[in-house]
């Protein structure tokens, strides 16, 4: 008697438990059933447990997006200071004010301010626990419009694809030019925009593909987007981080033809990632914004989120003010290093083609010549067997929306780089067809 009753207990505690009648399923299983493409995280890991134990050569990583670990992109002491500084002040030990605090959202308005020709209040400036909570403010903000659209870059930043399809957003990928440095194919938005479809995400520079956009082209892709009647979504995390003919230039300049969210972060420019600092700014001189219910729905969205620490916001004024132009060109000057090293080593191997040498960020995309190949099927097969063979770790362009191609970071120690291409060209050369 007893223990029946205990089963009723158990079928009934197993019915209020609904998560518990869900499938276990691991991420691999689940993606590949629904055809849906690993994650970055997914296939970092399935690498990651690839590599030989019994190899003792140490891992080289080229697929990370955190270069904080290398010395030559250790965070600034007065970046660190300024933290310090604030949390010993003891004024910070509290909750900050809504979306901010307001020295904080000034500083950040002055900052971008900087590189516009109008001037952005603090009012514009919304904290967040780095870009990928503002990433998160502005998909879920749009979510919330019946029937809604957006439109995202291929080769894309997955993390785009990920939160769209938590919300239940539908995406549509524009395509980037290979042959004219990855630049937007404006054309192809144009196709894809339809009466739904609220905006246009534009990642300058480009993560994964190392482009930085001229003016003229960033001023094209802001009138199509006007006559579209399609906000853009400026992803600049990679903010000032170029070295090549371009320099930067914010999509929030072209303000005044469309309105513009500008997304980042210290987690990049200042390679502080795990600070977990950014911001959204919206730039909307002709207040078309204003009038609707977006911006609202932003703010919900962060009154509901937990703020980034009232210390690390304390910090930003001071690190923006100090952090000098010496540990920028420091970074760059490894970067451009780094790109020049990786453009000229892969010339020197054919099984791979690297359409466009990088001119920002910390990553390009080559493409994999798989029928030079003997017995690798496709990316995420070549990216395995290098993890297994040569212990270099690579992302599987698939993540990113391109089959067959590999995205690169280059965001290490020259001399690690070096050695990691020289792994690549061993590795193709065995696994060449004869
Ligand atoms: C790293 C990255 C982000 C996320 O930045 P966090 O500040 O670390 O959240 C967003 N967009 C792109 C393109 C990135 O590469």
């Amino acid at each position: 008697m007893l223990t029946e009753t205990a089963m009723e207990d158990n079928q009934s505690i197993n019915k209020l438990w609904k998560f518990n009648t869900l499938e276990e399923n691991t991420e691999l299983q689940s993606r590949k059933k629904n055809k849906k493409p690993l994650t970055v995280r997914g296939a970092l890991s399935m690498l990651n447990g690839n590599v030989n134990p019994i190899d003792n050569r140490t891992v080289i990583p080229l697929a990370h997006g955190d270069p904080s670990p290398f010395d030559s992109f250790r965070a600034s002491a007065d970046a660190e200071d300024s933290v310090v500084t604030a949390l010993r002040s003891a004024s910070f030990n509290g909750y900050a004010t809504t979306f901010g605090l307001s020295s904080t959202r000034k500083a950040v308005a002055n900052y971008v301010s900087k590189d516009v020709p109008y001037k952005v209040s603090a009012d514009d400036v919304y904290l967040t626990s780095g870009c990928k909570h503002a990433i998160q403010a502005a998909i879920s903000a749009i979510a919330f419009i019946p029937n809604s659209n957006i439109l995202l870059p291929k080769p894309t930043f997955a993390l785009y694809d990920a939160i769209a399809d938590f919300y239940g957003l539908q995406v549509r990928h524009y395509n980037l030019l290979q042959e004219r440095n990855w630049e937007i194919d404006i054309g192809s938005v144009q196709d894809l925009a339809d009466d739904n479809t609220v905006a246009v995400v534009v990642i300058n520079p480009g993560n994964p593909t190392g482009s930085v956009y001229s003016y003229q082209h960033l001023q094209n892709v802001a009138k199509a987007a006007r006559k579209l009647g399609l906000l853009v979504i400026a992803d600049e995390v990679y903010e000032h981080i170029v070295f090549g003919r371009n320099p930067f230039v914010r999509m929030a300049v072209f303000a005044s033809l469309v309105p513009v969210l500008t997304l980042s972060s210290l987690s990049k420019r200042w390679i502080v990632p795990g600070w977990r600092i950014g911001w959204l700014v919206t730039t909307d001189p002709n207040g078309v914004l204003q009038k609707s219910q977006f911006i609202e729905r932003i703010k919900a969205f962060l009154i509901i989120s937990s703020e980034p620490s009232t210390f690390i916001q304390a910090a930003v004024p001071e690190i923006i003010e100090k952090v000098d132009k010496e540990f920028f060109s420091k970074c760059i000057n490894v970067l451009q290093q780094d790109a020049d090293m990786v453009f000229d080593k892969l010339a020197d191997i054919p099984y791979i083609t690297c359409p466009y040498k990088p001119e920002g960020s910390m990553f390009l995309m080559v493409k994999l010549n798989i029928s030079m190949l003997d017995g690798i099927q496709d990316d995420t097969d070549f990216c395995m067997k290098l993890a297994n063979q040569e212990k270099v770790i690579i992302l599987p362009g698939s993540t990113v929306g391109m089959e067959n191609w590999l995205r690169i970071t280059f965001a290490i120690e020259p001399p690690v780089l070096e050695e990691g291409l020289e792994r690549v060209k061993v590795f193709c050369q065995r696994n060449a067809k004869a």
